[in-house]
């Protein structure tokens, strides 16, 4: 499937190929701190088919729980995560962020990764009351 995607500022555009049955969803601490919520969804690009239409990424190296270094790609105006994958000059595969995506709404997480460390309120996300813009948030009950 090809998909294609900017970040929140528009200085990066980028196109790949996916597999769009392998959408993740990534509970891992990373995740969450780097993307500020809860989990990130991710799904691989095909090797070889990722192109940075214009502007360039900022890489942040982090060294993972197996020790190994990954890349960490992001827009240097406006932070947006692009994607995880090996460290600078390897090859191997890149995990695009799905939210980055023009064709988010297609791709369905299919399992869940490092649920270790997922936030256990997560499973009775479905029962939260749903508001449509944040202009009209129930206030909180009080016990
Ligand atoms: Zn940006
Ligand atoms: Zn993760």
């Amino acid at each position: 499937m090809h998909v294609d995607g900017e970040c929140l500022c528009g200085f990066v555009a980028f196109e790949a190929e996916v597999n769009p049955d392998m959408v993740f969803a990534c509970h891992c601490t990373d995740c969450q701190i780097q993307s500020g919520t809860s989990f990130r969804t991710i799904v691989p690009v095909t090797p070889g088919t990722f192109k940075v239409e214009h502007g360039e990424l900022r890489i942040f190296v982090k060294t993972a729980e197996s020790g190994k270094l990954r890349s960490l790609a992001f827009c240097p105006e406006c932070g947006t995560s692009i994607y995880g994958g090996p460290k600078p000059g390897e090859d191997g595969m890149l995990n695009l962020r799905v939210g980055a995506l023009r064709q988010r709404d297609a791709l369905r997480p299919r399992a869940r990764l490092w649920t270790r460390s997922a936030q256990p309120w997560l499973d009775d996300f479905h029962k939260l009351p749903k508001v449509e813009t944040q202009g009209s948030a129930p206030s909180p009950k009080r016990d």
